[in-house]
């Protein structure tokens, strides 16, 4: 039998997967990643790969117990709450310890407005006539039901199974990362004068930003959500020098 101790990786980010190619060659460690499951044709990352959550916090505590974890990285992406807070809740209860692989976010640019969450981006709407392109996933797309007669072009990685219930919109799907170039050209195709995006950090996802800058479109950003406190990195490199010291 391996004496390999296991790691599980909270996955779903381009960072999650790097991480896991690094561990897969890494003496010591076995990866295990695992995905939520919402997403149709995932990039697959090296190493075991579990998918479909776990049922709530205390079940992340019954997959560290019977996998025999001995380190939990939580490397989702930044706006997946949930999933955070469960770790920190499951690794204080086991004693397993944890390293949150944090992407740092954009700076600020000058002339952005700043939201909490997606509804202040959605009430920002509601009485404009704007052409916005809404970049926040799907998860969150009913919160603009209330947004008014703005058009919304719907960018997601998938199709949209569940019609939102936004009176004017289009959709296209596409995985990042995205050039500018081709940022630009969906702006001026669709006529668009608004950006709304999460502030996820990353090269990935960074140019619409500049895009819009360019195309002197509005930038609508909605800020992270707050989550416990834990020891972090910002990369993958990082997280794993913190697993080689365990
Ligand atoms: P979330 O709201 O934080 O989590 C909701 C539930 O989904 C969790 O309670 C958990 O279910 C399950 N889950 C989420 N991430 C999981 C993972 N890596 N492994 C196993 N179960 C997971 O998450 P979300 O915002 O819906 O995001 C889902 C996934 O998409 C995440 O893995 C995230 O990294 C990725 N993602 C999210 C965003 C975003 O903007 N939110 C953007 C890009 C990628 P149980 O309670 O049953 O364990």
């Amino acid at each position: 039998m391996s004496d390999e101790g296991v790691v599980l990786i909270l996955g779903g980010t381009g960072e999650a997967f790097e991480l896991a190619a690094m561990i897969d060659v890494s003496p010591g460690w076995r990866g295990v990643t695992s995905m939520a499951g919402r997403t149709r044709r995932p990039r697959l990352p090296e190493g075991e790969v579990i998918s479909g959550g776990f049922g709530g916090p205390e079940g992340l505590e019954r997959c560290l117990a019977e996998r025999g974890a001995r380190a939990m990285i939580d490397a989702t992406h930044p706006f997946a709450a949930q999933i955070s807070r469960n770790a920190v809740w499951a690794c204080t209860k086991t004693g397993v310890p944890l390293l949150r692989l944090d992407r740092p976010p954009w700076p600020v640019r000058p002339g952005w407005r700043l939201v909490s969450d997606v509804g202040e981006a959605a009430r920002f709407f509601r009485r404009r006539e704007e052409r916005v392109f809404l970049t926040i996933g799907k998860k969150d797309l009913g919160e603009f039901e209330i947004a008014g007669d703005s058009f919304f072009l719907i960018r997601t990685v998938d199709p949209v199974e569940n019609f939102p219930p936004i009176k004017n919109h289009d959709f296209i799907t596409g995985r990042g990362p995205f050039s500018v170039e081709g940022e630009l050209q969906i702006i001026r195709e669709y006529g668009i004068t608004w950006l709304v995006t999460k502030n996820s950090g990353g090269e990935a996802g960074s140019g619409k930003l500049t895009a819009a800058e360019q195309a002197g479109v509005g930038v609508c950003v909605i800020e992270r959500p707050k989550l416990p406190e834990c020891e972090s990195v910002e990369t993958p490199a990082e997280a794993l020098r913190w697993l080689c010291k365990l």
